[in-house]
């Protein structure tokens, strides 16, 4: 139950007409209705989106790829530090790490057969995407 705002007869929470007074009394949700209608819906403009999805998001895409990076360093660190086992430190794998390191890259054959691996899994990482 609420008062009318007129004569401050009591009016059923069920009905918008106050009985006693004939006037028509707003409910209380309805008044508050307003507000959260009225929050502001900021429109996206739609050029900038069709612009971000052709052109530089697909670039963005390519340079924050960490898979391409990824397998690019791994590529770059075993061509020039391959023969002490330096990539395989960075991919995490220290047991065979060490064996390269003292060894210097199974005597030159694995760090060749590393050169060829990582230089394929960075070219693979580049038709992935
Ligand atoms: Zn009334």
């Amino acid at each position: 139950m609420r008062k009318c705002e007129y004569c401050g007869s009591l009016v059923p929470d069920d009905k918008n007409k106050c009985d006693a007074c004939g006037a028509w009394c707003a409910r209380e949700v309805e008044k508050t209705a307003p507000i959260p209608s009225s929050a502001p819906i900021v429109p996206q403009p739609p050029v900038d989106n069709a612009k971000n999805n052709i052109g530089t998001a697909s670039d963005g895409k390519f340079i924050s790829n960490k898979g391409v990076l990824n397998s690019l360093v791994i590529f770059l660190v075993c061509v020039f530090f391959g023969m002490l086992g330096l990539h395989r430190f960075i991919q995490g794998k220290i047991f065979t790490g060490i064996l390269w390191l003292i060894t210097l890259g199974l005597l030159g054959i694995g760090y060749f057969a590393d050169i060829v691996i990582t230089g394929v899994r960075f070219l693979k990482s580049l038709v992935k995407n």
